[in-house]
């Protein structure tokens, strides 16, 4: 056995972790005994240039003692480290007072009187009190930028510099490349003349600048800051001041750590609140999921928590006006005419649509009060129109429809096959982790019709036609099998139905399929051969995959190929959906569809039935009694809309989403909310959905409310209310809870703790969940009735026992097949990272002043063809409809294919999408339109 390798901090004998230095042990044995650093950032490589973080240190107990830096020198064996030795602290004071002397004697003074920053907190703990040197301050030498004042870059809605106060540490421009991966930040210049710049040295709006935060969280000394931008923030802020000065006693800054409500990444965030206000947003760097990184979503687009727009009050609407009325006269109204509805038609012509921005606890319930309540399998949420196919075609494959592996993963593949997918843009987290991975050398395979930007970075970038991932998914599975390269041992012990799905594959004509998806069969074999090569493939998709006519069928492909590689059941493989929102796992899991009820139990299995009935205490006295319990598939959205349209479906519970600007054929789906006779809308914002309402009940933001929510790794975490909910409004959970009752069923209050428990009961995968034991970073499910989580699925076996290979042959979309002749452009649609989906949020952010409008991308040829010029005002039409947007002539698409984003739904782009769905989950075919363009 190895002998534990020991070193001395202050004379006291500690075992040496693996990797350390002595910085990191330090730290991890007391970290009391703080070794102050101004350099150093525990979430990037050490770096060694400050000094400040020295040491004194001999090599045996009477050895000669050195001055080291502590950050960077490792640890050894038998090593006697001196942190506060009086040579230190001398050497410690005097290189502080030295950086002083080149700053703004402000900072000094700060420094002494409050000091708040990193820095201001090292020069008085370090002893400063004066500075002896006169040098000359920092000089800003001429610069291209367009700011006045060469320091000062005010330039952008979230951030400041004032690089007078910078301190060379080179954080900020290590954060950029080893957190982002941007490279935005460098240094120009030396010595006095050494300034950071941002790209050709321009300005912050004129760089190509992410706005991640990154910098702003890791300065030291708040030569880049977070700020708000006058109008928007000073206003907020002095607001604030005023308020608590008005408070005899007003409270310091607490810190709340919750989840971010954007994409299914989950980023950890920690809110700072005053006086139940919010100063600002950060990455706790202990997060598991995000170690002190976010997107700029969740770290600046908080703003629409307190907007103004924000709704206030119940409305009913009267003779065509919606009117403000007390919680209490909204509830009765509601059971009235929900009792009535379903006395004169049943309970099947009630539904309700879920929201994945809401609490797992939250789904859970409005689930229940269909079920259990209302006596209707008739809810669905928005996973029916993102991932819907990657849950069915997964658990079809393995039997469980979530990603298989977890992010943290990427340390350990050594290649990545990504599909479909714009993480950079649509879950920027993982996005820069892909990225870091990528520019450090491991391969990566992109299947998109975009060149995106992770495809840039592509080894080989497979850009196929939209709506042709089946064709190319299956063109690689023959290479794999013609090259030999199948792992027979996983295909024997750990799948069926290969020897079926083999011969079909090798009777494929390649030739005709790379015609059919446009692309070139060498790069596709080449990329196919490297992935089957390579000991650990991980591969991720997104809806680029789903949203289809042959959505479900990809996904089954994509497993064939993951199945016929062995590439599953370890660390740094497996299939991993990216996640569109939030909790869009958890809605589902919760069991807001209309096939599954709560932990994807079937709901008309006699045993599931009869577990259901159980856990909602169903008797024959119960509000939906035994013989009234709902055992038929209920409609999904689409169906929804249609049951509403012929009269079928009377009254609708939508829960924080707006179907008219995001579902696909608007008309459609107006025509249907028209037709009911009573839409319920709860929401945040007066939406256009909320708008046809006859009755909207004000609800809450993540920032106001408690629960959990659940990230694409299918890790449930925490969400804790920073501020009180607005006036006026009522948390999600609590208006379920309080319609439930006013409808008669005795539902306790709600509270995350309580549900949970409620929840572990039935959903076989949160056995072991409680409220307490997820802790600050949450539990991946299934969680075990000891609390034991699972980081990696099907190791040993399958969900299902044995995984099965599917084959499906190309099925051109109809959509194209019935107008193509007409309308020969694909359009195909994403998103782009300042906003999310309508922008609800984000253009109540100040995102919009970075991002104001959805561009429509054309090739150039195309453009040339058609005489548009670059930023034209262009028609785009399709079957449906048409709508005038502005073009840009990019590289990125290639002939015959437009691409647009869609958070600005003032311009209708779902006038123009289609009713073509999904084959299998009915999730809408928004990726392939068949539409037309000319000048405006
Ligand atoms: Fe939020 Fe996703 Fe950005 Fe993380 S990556 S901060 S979860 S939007």
């Amino acid at each position: 056995m190895q002998q534990a390798k020991t070193a001395f901090l202050n004379g006291v004998p500690y075992d040496i972790s693996e990797g350390e230095t002595i910085l990191s042990f330090s730290r991890r044995i007391d970290e009391t005994n703080e070794i102050p650093t101004l350099c150093d950032d525990t979430r990037l490589a050490p770096y060694g240039s400050c000094r400040v973080c020295s040491v004194d240190v001999a090599l045996t107990a009477d050895g000669p003692r050195k001055v080291m830096a502590s950050c960077h020198t490792p640890i050894t064996d038998g090593m006697h480290i001196f942190t506060h030795s009086e040579r230190v602290e001398k050497l410690r004071k005097n290189i502080v007072e030295l950086v002083l002397s080149d700053l703004p004697e402000h900072m000094l003074t700060k420094s002494l009187t409050s000091p708040t920053t990193e820095f201001e907190q090292v020069v008085n703990e370090t002893g400063v009190s004066q500075v002896r040197f006169n040098s000359p301050k920092k000089s800003f030498p001429a610069s291209n930028s367009s700011q006045e004042t060469q320091s000062v870059d005010d330039s952008h809605p979230f951030m400041r510099s004032d690089l007078s106060m910078c301190i060379d540490c080179n954080r900020c421009v290590r954060a950029c490349d080893e957190i982002q991966g941007e490279q935005v930040l460098s240094v120009s210049g030396r010595g006095f003349d050494a300034k950071i710049i941002k790209g050709q040295d321009v300005s912050f709006k004129e760089s190509d600048c992410v706005s991640c935060g990154a910098c702003a969280q890791t300065c030291p000394t708040g030569a880049i800051s977070d700020i708000f931008r006058e109008g928007l923030a000073s206003a907020y802020l002095e607001n604030i001041k005023q308020e608590s000065t008005e408070q005899d006693n007003p409270k310091p800054i607490d810190k709340v750590r919750t989840v971010c409500s954007y994409c299914g990444v989950g980023c950890n965030l920690e809110v700072s609140v005053k006086d139940n206000k919010i100063l600002s947003i950060e990455a706790p760097t202990d997060a598991e999921v995000n170690s002190g990184h976010t997107c700029l979503k969740g770290r600046y687009a908080w703003r629409f928590y307190d907007h103004d727009d924000r709704l206030d009050s119940p409305m009913i609407k009267v003779n065509g006006t919606l009117q403000k009325v007390s919680w209490q006269d909204a509830y009765e109204y509601i059971a009235k005419r929900l009792t009535n509805i379903k006395t004169e038609y049943g309970s099947d012509a009630i539904a309700g649509i879920s929201s994945a921005r809401c609490t797992n606890e939250e789904n859970y319930l409005l689930q229940k009060m269909m079920r259990a309540v209302i006596g209707t399998n008739n809810i669905d949420c928005c996973a029916r129109v993102c991932h819907s196919p990657t849950a069915y075609g997964m658990q079809k494959s393995f039997g469980t429809g979530a990603a298989t592996n977890s992010i943290e993963d990427l340390k350990q593949t050594e290649l990545i096959l990504l599909i479909g997918a714009n993480p950079t843009a649509a879950h920027p987290v993982t996005g820069a982790k892909i990225k870091q991975k990528v520019m450090k050398g491991t391969p990566l395979i992109v299947l998109d019709p975009v060149k995106t930007e992770l495809a840039r970075y592509a080894n080989w970038h497979i850009q196929l036609r939209p709506g042709t991932n089946v064709a190319v998914l299956n063109m690689m599975a023959y290479f794999i099998i013609e090259a030999g390269l199948v792992d027979n041992d996983f295909v024997q012990t750990r799948t069926e139905e290969y020897q079926s799905y083999a011969q079909a594959i090798q009777a494929l004509n390649i030739d005709q399929l790379a015609a059919i998806a446009g692309v070139d069969k060498y790069l596709v074999k080449e990329a196919a051969i490297a992935y089957a090569k390579a000991n650990k493939a991980m591969s991720f998709h997104g809806l680029g995959v789903t949203e289809h006519s042959q959505g479900s069928r990809a996904i089954m492909c994509i497993a064939d190929l993951v199945m016929l590689t062995g590439n599953v059941g370890s660390e740094g493989v497996g299939m991993n959906p990216l996640r569109g929102q939030n909790n869009v796992q958890g809605a589902a899991d919760m069991g807001c569809q209309p096939h599954q009820g709560a932990g994807y139990l079937v709901i008309n299995e006699p045993n599931n039935i009869k577990a259901y009935q159980e856990h909602y205490q169903v008797t024959e006295n119960s509000l939906v009694n035994l013989k009234e319990w709902p055992t038929e598939i209920g409609y999904k959205i689409p169906e929804m809309f249609n049951a509403a349209l012929a009269g079928d479906l009377k009254a609708l519970w939508i829960l924080g989403e707006d179907v008219v600007q995001t579902d696909p054929n608007q008309q459609h789906v107006v025509a249907s909310l028209e037709n009911l006779d009573l839409l319920i809308v709860q929401e945040i914002f007066l939406s256009e959905t909320a708008k046809m309402a006859d009755v909207v009940l004000p609800g809450t933001s993540f920032l106001e409310k408690s629960g959990t929510f659940t990230n694409g790794e299918r890790r449930v975490q925490r969400v804790n209310a920073a501020v009180p909910a607005k006036q006026g409004c009522k948390t999600d959970g609590d208006i379920i809870v309080e319609m439930m009752n006013a409808l008669g069923y005795q539902q306790a209050p709600y509270s995350p703790e309580s549900l949970l428990d409620e929840i572990s009961k039935i959903v076989p995968f949160f056995a072991g969940i409680t409220w307490q034991n997820l802790g600050d970073n949450g539990l991946q499910w299934p969680v075990y009735e000891e609390g034991v989580d699972t980081k990696i699925l099907h190791i040993n076996n399958f969900k299902r026992g044995l995984g099965k290979f599917h084959f499906f042959e190309f099925e051109e979309s109809t959509e194209v097949l019935n107008n193509s002749e007409k309308l020969p452009f694909i359009l195909t649609t994403s998103r782009n990272l300042e906003h999310y989906n309508a922008g609800t949020m984000t253009r109540r952010s100040g995102n919009e002043i970075i991002v104001d409008e959805d561009v429509l991308l054309i090739n150039q040829l195309d453009a040339q063809e058609k005489g548009i010029e670059d930023r034209s005002k262009v028609r785009l039409f399709s079957a449906r409809g048409e709508i005038t947007l502005t073009a840009e002539l990019s590289d990125k698409v290639n002939r015959g294919v437009l691409f647009t984003t869609f958070h600005f739904p003032e311009l209708m782009i779902n006038r123009v999408t289609g009713d073509v769905t999904d084959k299998h989950t009915k999730c809408p075919e928004y990726k392939v339109v068949a539409v037309d363009i000319d000048l405006a």
